[in-house]
């Protein structure tokens, strides 16, 4: 985008959170990423996951909980806890609503080749709809409820099932700047990391007061965004942290890992080019929207990200970077017009929303005459409105031999 500050390095810009620059004009990702890569003893932080393994073999129901939307990451983290340290762990998945044809497939397999217990809980659609629409409002952000949801349901489900040890996939400090590789502390994935970005500064309370005024939601509607009472983690001795506080992330060489073990398939994703990070966010046909959103807020999206993430790992030349960023992004995606359905606003009061939440110095513009082409599978993403809840005509149902049809 012209007229913001852009890292020197990754070409990110002012307006990606938590960025800073040096005097050199290379942004903190980078420099942590430089941190990452030169002065962790990765040697001692596998022996420290050895160590948090073995405390935990064996001495109750599961060997650890794995929370997993089937994505690159979280499929990774699965295979490689399954098939490096032979664990028996509970797979649990918040399915948001929005899961792909591909995705569900890639799952069917994953889990069958692993042999893994599995837990799937998909929350209310229609308290879903309400919480897009109140998140987008207040923050220019509509996932409230699969942030919340992803990282506080799991964390229920380890309360219930007694199981102390939740292993995610990818820390934070991959993509913004909350945690520090240069800590060299291991993250944890709590409370506080909860409250400090993924709620977006709205608990799940504050949330039922928001929207109390139209929407009749039982108390318990909330419960799944809800993150359970820390005093009772702590009694369980939880621990909660991410694989990739262990091992060196790298999700370019973890997804040819997948495809071969697994037969794991990336997807088209609207606004991205096809054939370039086919493994990258696959498992939400609301992506293509989360990203426009950002582009309008923020003045970048997903491929300014991987053009980052490329170039950060010395996988791109900056030229090509700079091409695919201006050939790609900022298109206008067809799952526009799904989601203005979904929470009932027409496009004028989409964009005076986003307009209200733009990051300064950014300033949207929402003239974008491009579209994004439309994924192979775009027709069979969820679609409501008016059209749909006229009454429709019951088909006949053939009598069963015997009984005369009523
Ligand atoms: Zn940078």
């Amino acid at each position: 985008m012209p007229g913001l500050v852009h890292c020197k390095r990754c070409l990110l810009p002012e307006t990606y959170e938590t960025i800073e620059f040096d005097e050199h004009g290379i942004c903190n990702i980078c420099r942590g990423r430089e941190f990452r890569n030169e002065k962790i003893d990765w040697a001692g932080r596998k022996r420290q996951l050895d160590a948090l393994i073995e405390e935990h073999r064996g001495k109750h129901d599961y060997d650890c909980i794995v929370p997993f939307s089937g994505g690159k990451d979280s499929t990774f983290t699965l295979w490689y806890l399954v098939s490096t340290y032979k664990l028996k762990p509970l797979v649990v998945q918040f399915d948001h609503g929005f899961m792909r044809d591909r995705l569900k497939e890639n799952n069917t397999r994953t889990l069958k080749k692993l042999g893994v217990d599995v837990l799937s809980f998909t929350p209310n659609w229609r308290v879903v709809k309400r919480l897009m629409l109140e998140a987008l409002r207040r923050k220019g952000d509509f996932c409230w409820h699969c942030h919340t949801g992803i990282f506080s349901y799991p964390m229920h489900v380890a309360l219930r099932y007694q199981v102390p040890l939740v292993l995610w996939g990818e820390p934070s400090a991959e993509y913004t700047q909350y945690y520090d590789y240069k800590d060299d502390q291991i993250e944890e994935v709590d409370e506080t990391r909860f409250n400090r970005f993924i709620n977006l500064g709205i608990t799940a309370e504050d949330m039922r007061g928001m929207i109390s005024h139209d929407f009749e939601a039982d108390p318990r509607d909330l419960a799944p965004y809800t993150y359970p009472p820390v005093r009772e983690l702590k009694r369980l001795r939880y621990r909660s942290v991410c694989l990739g506080s262990f091992i060196p992330w790298d999700t370019k060489k973890q997804y040819g890992i997948i495809q071969k073990e697994l037969g794991w398939q990336g997807d088209e994703v609207e606004g991205m080019p096809w054939s370039e990070w086919p493994y990258e966010k696959i498992e939400c046909y609301m992506q293509g929207m989360r990203d426009y959103i950002k582009y309008l807020k923020r003045g970048y999206g997903r491929v300014s990200q991987m053009v980052a993430m490329d170039l950060r790992n010395e996988r791109i030349a900056p030229e090509k970077g700079r091409r695919l960023v201006e050939e790609f992004e900022g298109m206008k995606p067809h799952s526009l017009q799904i989601f203005l359905d979904y929470v009932g606003l027409t496009e004028a009061e989409f964009n005076e929303i986003v307009a209200r939440t733009a990051v300064a110095p950014h300033k949207p513009d929402f003239a974008i005459a491009r579209w994004a082409p439309k994924p192979w599978d775009f027709d069979r993403w969820h679609r409501e409105g008016a059209r749909e809840e006229a009454p429709r005509a019951r088909p006949k149902i053939k009598a069963v031999a015997g009984k005369a049809e009523k």
